[in-house]
């Protein structure tokens, strides 16, 4: 028998997809390695987008996940500046006319959250399940794993394939440019507290952000692995005297760090997210680098839209050919944008060539000054590009 779908990954992006197909109609099962209940990543503080919120709103994920104290954090402003160059850019939620620019939240909250939802939905979940193959034919896919007790098999219409790699999945071609730096990721207080502002800042040796979550910012600091690792390593008042001349006052005086954790930084992405009745999203299509926090925000759009493509056929369609070609056109503008902004972020902003330190400047300037630039750039960074 076929599975209508099989959601390979039920981390965020897969447990969203197995969330918006749950109708009793519809046959779809979603596969992790991890057990239930538990993560195989690290937790991270995540910025996520009014239209994330928006998503999970209708899946009924949201009042579960603002009901854990301290669990989103919503981010009022976002202060963008260079150090050693002037321009600055201040994105006002109030100024906007919307209550928040985005909300923070931490990954292992929000993948508690998902999980129960999952848990009420119906859907079937199998965990502790790690897939190895998809075997696909223009007529089915095969998806193939281990679990404890051996090797276990599913076919199905459609392979979904959302496990933050997609390696296993073949005729897909990759691209990978390793930044050769990494993402040490912390929490941090400061005496003034955070007030609902985010900070980007960008250094010449790359740039960092502090995001408002609960009583402190989360940290992410791009550097070298060498720097990383001395810094991890380092006791807190080192640690906290070099980030406050990094990183500078903009955000107040630094008290307090824990849970220092590094990040390989890549972008790793494919031309082509679809094949024989495979296709890929989230991370398994583009993980980005986390300087402007879009990764996971361009990854719920892409189940959500998977989602609405599913919904309106009959099932039979489910898979075909037509069917993902026509997702694939829907992605494409949004998933080039959030790759092409993210990586070119990093080209303008995130070096140290002092010759571009003045078009910097003027472009963080102009982007403060002009309100339509404004408004435009908040409404992608909200919401994608359509
Ligand atoms: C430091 C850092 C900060 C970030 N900050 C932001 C941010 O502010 N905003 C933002 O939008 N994004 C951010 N991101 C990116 C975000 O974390 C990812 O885009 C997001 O986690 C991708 O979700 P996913 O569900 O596609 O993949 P994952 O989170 O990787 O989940 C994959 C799931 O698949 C399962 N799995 C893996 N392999 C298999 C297998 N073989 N078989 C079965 N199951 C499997 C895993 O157990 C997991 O549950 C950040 C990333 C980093 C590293």
């Amino acid at each position: 028998m076929l599975h209508d779908v099989v959601i390979v990954g039920a981390g965020p992006v897969g447990a969203t997809l197995a969330l918006a197909l749950a109708r009793d109609s519809l046959d779809v099962i979603a596969l992790d390695s991890r057990q239930a209940g538990a993560s195989i990543r690290g937790d991270r503080s995540l910025a996520l987008s009014h239209a994330a919120r928006l998503v999970f709103e209708r899946l009924g994920v949201w009042s579960d996940l603002s009901a854990v104290p301290q669990a989103v954090t919503p981010i009022l402003a976002i202060d963008v500046s260079q150090r050693g160059g002037f321009g600055s850019a201040r994105l006002d939620a109030a100024e906007q006319g919307i209550p928040a620019l985005g909300y923070v939240v931490s990954y292992l909250a929000l993948q508690g959250a998902l999980d129960a939802a999952l848990g009420r939905s119906g859907i079937k979940v199998e965990h502790g399940l790690t897939v190895e193959h998809v075997n696909a034919t223009p007529a089915y896919a095969c998806v193939e794993g281990k679990r404890d007790g051996g090797d276990a098999s599913w076919g199905c219409r459609l392979a979904a394939v959302a496990d933050g790699g997609g390696d296993f999945v073949s005729g897909i071609v990759r691209h990978r440019h390793d930044y050769g730096r990494v993402a040490l990721v912390a929490r941090v207080w400061t005496r003034e507290g955070h007030g609902g502002v985010a900070f980007e800042r960008f250094t010449p040796e790359g740039p960092m952000a502090l995001l408002p979550e609960g009583d402190h910012f989360g940290l992410v600091w791009t550097t070298s692995p060498q720097e990383a690792q001395t810094l991890v390593a380092s006791a807190e008042a080192e640690f906290l005297q070099t980030l406050g001349n990094r990183f500078g006052r903009q955000a107040g005086r630094f008290e307090r760090v824990a849970d220092r954790r590094t990040f390989p930084l890549v972008l790793d992405f494919v031309d082509r997210v679809v094949a024989d009745r495979v296709v890929l999203l989230g991370n398994a299509a583009q993980a980005l680098h986390p300087v402007a926090g879009q990764g996971l925000n361009l990854g719920i759009r892409d189940a959500w839209e998977l989602a609405q493509e599913l919904l309106v056929a009959q099932r039979d369609e489910f898979g075909a050919a037509s069917q993902l070609a026509a997702y694939s056109k829907r992605r494409r503008t949004d998933r080039w944008a959030g790759v092409a902004f993210t990586h070119g972020l990093l080209r303008v902003f995130g070096n140290d060539y002092a010759l571009l330190s003045w078009p910097r400047g003027l472009a963080l300037t102009l982007l403060d000054a002009l309100p339509p630039l404004k408004r435009a750039f908040t409404h992608a960074m909200l919401f994608g590009v359509h």
